[in-house]
């Protein structure tokens, strides 16, 4: 509750543009939410087609014309976009709304309630999906649907973009990428996000504006084989367990950039004695060895201090009998925004050192440079949050790599994700996992926003409000 006492007080206090859901909204998402959690939008499902028609069916009653909406088919999925029209007024190009349709699969014998029904207990609402990212989905359709209903008109163009397989392909955000080039920047509801401290306390907002690229290689060692009887120095299985523990010694380059910076300086206020000391000391002269030394002992820094490589899946030989033909290991990297893939493989090739190793990379790995923070977008995000948590501070960070953000960002559309949920201590959303949920007080919360952030980038209410 304390976030809508906060936000009736700051309601007060604000000017009468403020835009506050009523009752009769909250029930509205409400419903966009059940309507949403009871399609199967998963790979194997493949409701998200179903999903996308029920969304646009809405936009249409609520004035968006139909020649605004398109449904875009791509692999086995579809994406959705709706343009909001503007009157053209700020001369500058339409900004675009991301959120994704599909969710992972979910088995409801795993489940304590149907994950495909939307169901309240305790004050928490559980279903596939509350969290990630149906959520989103459902945030920015009210939000679009309420402004419309309002009379809003933008001085520029907003566009929605749905994908439909955030979580497996990503061939929607691909094709939406496509059509939606020339666009000034995105906003992304799949990530960022608050923290709720409580009355009286800072909470923390965070901005995602990188991601690590996401890539896999699998490295393997050939051999003629023979009999296990008849061991002899060269084996595949060896050979390639000498590999895995250099590359488990390796350490890439540490990098910083001014989004890592900026988010150590904030985790500086909250971290332990020691960790503080060594992160102000780093901000202050980025790379400092002393400073490295406590932080990469953390998992969590580590991670954003440099590109990391690991193995994580083994398969080798064929008989028990048999010395090893092949042995293969699968090592997954999350590599630093501005290093390329291809150097990433060459580093670690280098670093084996057996010519006779060989690297193949899987899939596509999409690389993505950061984006730049402006600070007229920072500012928007921050007067909306100031409605809800007067204390409140907000930092750029960049995430271990996942979302559509990276197509988006690969294709020159700067994208950040900003997110209207806070969590509090003791939240547990299991996103991807059993009983995903969350708190109907969060869900409220978060439905204004949106619209604060869009009349403040996008122009100003319409005279009618
Ligand atoms: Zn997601």
């Amino acid at each position: 509750m304390i976030s809508r006492i906060a936000f009736a007080a700051a309601l007060a206090a604000f000017s009468s543009s403020a835009f506050a859901a009523t009752a009769e909204e909250e029930a509205y998402a409400r419903f966009l939410m059940e309507k949403a959690i009871s399609y199967k939008s998963t790979e194997e499902h493949g409701e998200t087609r179903k999903l996308a028609e029920f969304l646009a069916g809405e936009f249409r009653k609520a004035g968006f014309a139909a020649a605004d909406l398109e449904i875009v088919p791509a692999g086995k999925s579809v994406g959705l976009t709706v343009r909001y029209r503007g009157d053209g007024s700020s001369g500058a190009a339409p900004i675009l709304f991301l959120g994704h349709m599909d969710v992972v699969e979910a088995d409801p014998k795993d489940w304590t309630y149907d994950p495909f029904t939307l169901t309240e207990k305790d004050g928490l609402l559980h279903g596939r999906g509350v969290v990630d990212n149906k959520y989103g989905v459902v945030d920015l359709t009210q939000t679009f649907i309420r402004l419309k209903k309002s009379g809003f008109v933008p001085a520029r163009d907003l566009i929605i973009a749905f994908s439909g397989d955030e979580e497996t392909g990503m061939e929607t955000t691909r094709a939406l990428v496509e059509k939606l080039k020339g666009a000034a920047y995105a906003l992304n509801s799949d990530a960022g996000g608050g923290f709720d401290a409580g009355e009286g306390k800072t909470s923390v907002y965070y901005i995602q504006a990188a991601e690590k690229t996401y890539a896999t290689f699998e490295v393997t060692v050939k051999n003629s084989g023979g009999h296990s009887s008849q061991p002899r120095e060269d084996n595949a299985i060896y050979e390639l367990g000498d590999a895995l523990k250099k590359i488990q010694q390796f350490r890439f380059p540490v990098m910083w950039n001014d989004i890592t910076l900026r988010s150590f300086a904030v985790d500086a206020e909250t971290a332990d004695d020691e960790t503080a000391v060594a992160l102000r000391r780093f901000v202050e002269k980025p790379g400092d060895k002393k400073a490295l030394k406590t932080l990469e002992k953390q998992t969590g820094l580590n991670s954003v201090l440099r590109t990391t490589c690991v193995a994580t899946m083994l398969k080798a030989g064929h008989a028990e009998n048999a010395l090893p033909q092949t042995a293969t290991a699968t090592v997954n990297c999350r590599i630093f925004p501005g290093v390329s893939v291809a150097d990433v493989q060459a580093e670690l090739a280098r670093v084996v050192e057996n010519d006779a190793i060989e690297f193949v990379t899987l899939d596509d790995p999409v690389e993505s440079p950061a984006s730049t923070l402006t600070p007229e977008i920072e500012a928007a995000v921050l007067n909306a949050l100031k409605t809800r948590y007067p204390n409140i501070v907000a930092v750029p960070y960049m995430e271990a790599g996942g979302t559509d953000g990276l197509h988006f960002r690969r294709a020159g559309i700067p994208t950040f994700a900003i997110g209207s949920l806070f969590l509090r201590e003791g939240d547990e959303p299991n996103y991807h996992g059993m009983n995903e949920n969350l708190r109907v007080d969060a869900f409220n919360g978060g439905l204004d926003h949106w619209s604060l952030i869009i009349k403040e980038l996008a122009g100003k209410p319409a005279a009618s409000e």
